[in-house]
């Protein structure tokens, strides 16, 4: 087991700093490294994330780590190149601008690669999973953003690779993303290790709302204070703050997001028709028992309050209810 984990990381540790040079200093990556300062990413950002370009002839790739003396087979069989039926090893990134992805001990175990064309599908693709790269346990920067996540006892969540660089290049130290996959209960767990709160920050869409609310769910779950952002105007993290900043990132989309109650009446909403009397009932009740999973007492009163009052409902009966519904669940 390990020697060969031991052979991947370095092959994956060689394959940064290639992929790095190829963007930086060949004419190779010339249209990569302007795709990059386009989209806003500057010098010292792309250094510090080591990004890098995929040659779209994977022969130089190959070639490389031959010179470095990988075993082709043995990089096949590990998932760092591929390779159709016995025929020989391609590279799977080629032509991609590419993100290192570390581990918790800042070493490369995977990458996640953008075409750099519109049409090229898909979009992104990533490392396939492989003993040392699992995309259900790691998070993309999680690495770097843990000291300051401890330090600000927060944790920002992004969708996406280019929302966490941007968000760092601006400032915002504390952001992870997941690998391209949903966020599971073993990455709230660790996140759960390091803060209390997080925010979820993803995109403005209804795919990002409809993958925000699982995140919340699950980080609820864990114990972790939930907040979720809002992003107008169908941007993401990364493009809001191209164009806005990170400060007005910070005051406007991060000190205004939403908590996870607040959240949930705002989602909840949509889907009943509160001028219909029955329905508000139904709206009420649906409420009440998002209310009623809350573990601090204080919490809970301060929503049936907040209930109350937006709906003029007798405050005690609201508590009333959400301490019947507490004790069907233990
Ligand atoms: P960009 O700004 O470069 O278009 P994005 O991060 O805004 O990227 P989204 O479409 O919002 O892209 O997707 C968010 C994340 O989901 C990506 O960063 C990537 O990790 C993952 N992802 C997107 N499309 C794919 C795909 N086709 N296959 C695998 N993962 C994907
Ligand atoms: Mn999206
Ligand atoms: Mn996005
Ligand atoms: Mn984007």
């Amino acid at each position: 087991h390990s020697s060969h984990d031991q052979v991947s990381l370095n092959a994956y540790e060689w394959l940064t700093k290639f992929y790095h040079h190829v963007l930086e200093h060949t004419k190779e990556g010339q249209e990569a490294k302007k795709y990059l300062i386009d989209r806003g990413v500057n010098e010292e950002t792309i250094k510090k994330f080591q990004l890098g370009y995929a040659p779209s002839n994977s022969d130089l790739t190959i070639d490389f780590l031959h010179k470095k003396s990988f075993d082709s087979d043995e990089l096949v069989e590990s998932g760092l190149l591929g390779a159709t039926d016995k025929q020989k090893p391609y590279d799977r990134f080629r032509g991609r601008v590419l993100f290192p992805i570390r581990n918790h001990l800042g070493k490369t175990v995977g990458f996640g690669g953008r075409a750099i064309h519109e049409g090229n599908e898909p979009k992104y693709l990533n490392s396939t999973d492989s003993r040392l790269f699992q995309k259900s346990k790691l998070l993309f920067n999680f690495d770097l953003a843990r000291s300051e996540m401890k330090k600000v006892n927060q944790a920002v969540l992004f969708e996406g690779y280019m929302d966490v660089i941007t968000a760092d290049q601006h400032g915002i130290l504390n952001g992870v993303a997941s690998l391209g996959t949903s966020l599971t209960e073993h990455q709230a767990a660790l996140i759960k290790r390091y803060v209390e709160e997080v925010v979820v920050s993803y995109d403005g869409d209804q795919a990002g709302i409809e993958a925000a609310i699982k995140a919340a769910d699950l980080f609820h779950k864990v114990g972790l204070d939930v907040r979720v952002a809002t992003i107008p105007e169908n941007l993401d993290p990364d493009s809001y703050i191209q164009k806005y900043g990170g400060d007005r990132f910070k005051q406007e989309i991060i000190n205004q997001s939403a908590t996870y109650v607040s959240f949930y009446m705002q989602v909840l909403k949509r889907s009943y028709n509160l001028s219909v009397e029955a329905e508000l009932m139904n709206y009420i009740n649906a409420v009440i028992e998002k209310i009623a999973t809350l573990d601090r007492a204080v919490d809970r009163d301060h929503y049936a309050n907040e209930l109350a009052t937006n709906y003029q409902l007798s405050v005690d009966t609201i508590r009333e209810e959400i301490q019947t519904l507490r004790q069907k669940m233990t």
